[in-house]
């Protein structure tokens, strides 16, 4: 079975909501966010992250920039 890799997930994680535990356990933090029709944090700019705002729409309207 494989290891979570929760250690190397958290130095490369970009997202600045400090409260959520789903932080640096990448598959319920995708999980999550696919629910709710959403991105991850990882998936935006350091601007537009700190926004929260993790739709999709956001993502493409950032990306046709
Ligand atoms: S992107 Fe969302 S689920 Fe993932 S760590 Fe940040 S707030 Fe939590």
């Amino acid at each position: 079975m494989m290891e979570c890799k929760i250690e190397r997930n958290l130095k490369m994680c970009t997202c600045t909501y400090e409260p959520c535990s789903r932080k640096g356990v990448c598959c319920e933090c995708i999980r999550y966010h696919r629910e709710m029709g959403q991105l991850p944090a990882c998936y935006f700019d350091e601007t537009t992250e700190k926004t929260y705002d993790r739709s999709i729409r956001k993502f493409i309207s950032v990306a046709r920039k």
